[in-house]
């Protein structure tokens, strides 16, 4: 039994170790290979992405911000300003005709003497410093650079967002004299964006700094603010205030998602990636690695099972077995005595033990040597063997002595399988290396009684076999009915 459970334990400890190998392994490998995938996405491709697109914007403004310096340093029209403003119709034909010629959405002229928001189709309006959609002119007015670059919506056209280059016109004496430059639609960003969305997968849009989203592609379907993006709410603060890289969770799929601030618009540039697809094929590994772990574990478990048992049951069998023989040995018939008797008192059955020992061992030995010995031994068992039933057991009790257990064998039935050994020994020569040796054997016989121990049943018979030695050898005895002297039967060939 114990044995049994340290047998199964193995095999547990053995199949524990190859799990923990490897699911330490495979783990470790699915982890290191999603964070250095979503590393790489984050700190390279996402922000790769990001550059590209800031640098087709500032290749896009390029252009118009040249266009609003050729304007700004115009003699047409800074003379139209310090003449007065006279002729509305003149500044309306060049304003339309930069317009036309540079493809611009908008060109404007707004001055610093009065105030009039100049556009290609007339005066747009006069503008003022309590309308917070002319704020934009009076910043302007005081910035120190020549120029900035503005994102609002067009009040001539329609309100469609638009990218305004403001440059800051002077007389030729240096003093500021008005706000000039030309308008653009945000078409071009757009397009990139749609494009990085088709080519990558990835979802770019602009936020402001309220988080507005203020520019995405057509397939957009997110809220109009940042903030309300699901599962961004504890990131949201942090993602409008630099260049962030963070990885989110939302409604069960991994996001990724990087920040830029384009400081010519002032807007914040977000690229978004979904992780899902790329963390679902580390996961389908994963489980292939441990059906593999599985399989293996199973096999090795029951491997090892099945060669612990191998050698576990050809260990006991040695162990219970004589190894010149092949007959059970001394041990082996403790085992067998415990079970016949058991079985004998189970059924109230009889139970018969022989204690055979071949006669003048020591001199066969002695004259013929030790290994015609051990033939003789060999031969002695098979000619005891032929004169047993099935359910009978023979074992080697000593060097030259043999115990035979008769089930169902009372007494007498006993003396007579004792006398058919006895007669199989003696009446045939053994032969070994053409010598032929003549040998007897002396056979005792007792019957087992409820109250015998193997000991005291072995005594019984072993004075019994004492008794046929006395008696002249080559003959049985049996044991003393109680009170008298073992009886042997008549030598029925002394001296042959
Ligand atoms: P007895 O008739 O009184 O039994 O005489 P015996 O010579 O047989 O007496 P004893 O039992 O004292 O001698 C047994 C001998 O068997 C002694 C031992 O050297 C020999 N023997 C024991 N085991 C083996 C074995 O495995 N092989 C061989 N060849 N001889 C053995
Ligand atoms: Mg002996
Ligand atoms: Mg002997």
């Amino acid at each position: 039994m114990n044995i049994h459970r340290s047998r199964i334990g193995l095999a547990s400890i053995a199949g524990l170790i190859i799990i923990i190998g490897f699911l330490t392994t495979s783990v470790t490998s699915y982890v290191v290979s999603t964070t250095s995938a979503k590393r790489a996405i984050l700190t390279n491709e996402l922000p790769l992405t990001s550059d590209n697109i800031y640098s087709e914007i500032q290749r896009d403004l390029l252009r118009p911000v040249f266009v609003s310096s050729l304007m700004a340093t115009d003699t047409f029209l800074r003379d139209w300003v310090i003449n007065g403003e006279e002729d509305e119709k003149q500044i309306r034909k060049y304003l339309s005709e930069i317009r036309k010629k540079y493809n611009a959405v908008s060109s404007f002229f707004v001055s610093e003497q009065s105030k009039t928001y100049y556009h290609p189709d007339g005066i747009l309006k006069k503008i003022s410093a309590d309308d917070p959609r002319d704020t934009w002119y009076f910043r302007v007015a005081q910035m120190t650079d020549d120029y900035e670059i503005n994102v609002d919506p067009d009040m001539a056209n329609t309100d469609t967002m638009t990218i305004f280059i403001n440059y800051k016109t002077y007389n030729y004496q240096g003093n500021y004299i008005g706000a000039t430059g030309i308008g653009l639609t945000v078409k071009a960003v757009k397009a990139l964006i749609q494009q990085y969305q088709e080519k990558f997968g990835r979802t770019v849009y602009f936020v402001d700094d309220n988080g507005q989203i203020v520019l995405h592609g057509p397939q957009y379907s997110g809220p109009t603010n940042l903030r309300d993006r699901s599962g961004l709410t504890k990131d949201y603060p942090n993602l409008l205030k630099k260049d962030q890289v963070i990885e989110f969770s939302s409604d069960g799929e991994t996001i990724l998602l990087s920040t830029r601030f384009i400081p010519e618009l002032r807007w914040i540039l977000v690229v978004e990636q979904s992780a899902t697809d790329l963390l679902s094929e580390f996961r389908s590994t994963l489980q292939l690695n441990l059906a593999i772990c599985a399989i293996v574990t199973l096999l090795v478990v029951f491997l090892h099972h099945q060669t612990v048992n191998f050698f576990h049951d050809k260990l006991a069998n040695l162990a219970l077995q004589d190894s010149l023989t092949g007959i059970g040995n001394r041990r082996a018939l403790g085992l067998s005595f415990r079970q016949m008797t058991a079985q004998a008192k189970r059924h109230f059955e009889a139970l018969s033990i022989l204690l055979i020992d071949i006669d003048h061992f020591k001199q066969i030995n002695d004259r013929y040597s030790h290994l015609v010995g051990d033939h003789v031994i060999k031969q002695t068992v098979k000619r005891i063997q032929g004169r047993l039933r099935g359910e009978d057991t023979l074992c080697r009790w000593g060097g030259e002595e043999f115990i035979v257990l008769l089930k169902g064998a009372k007494l007498q039935i006993a003396a007579q399988v004792a006398e058919e050994i006895r007669a199989a020994i003696a009446d045939n020569q053994f032969v070994s290396n053409d010598t032929k040796i003549q040998i007897t054997a002396s056979v005792g016989v007792a019957e087992y009684l409820p109250s015998d121990s193997e000991s005291t049943l072995v005594a019984r018979v072993d004075q019994a076999l004492y008794v046929a030695k006395e008696k002249g050898r080559n003959c049985i005895a049996l044991e003393a009915a109680p009170g008298q002297e073992p009886t042997a039967s008549p030598s029925p060939a002394k001296g042959k």
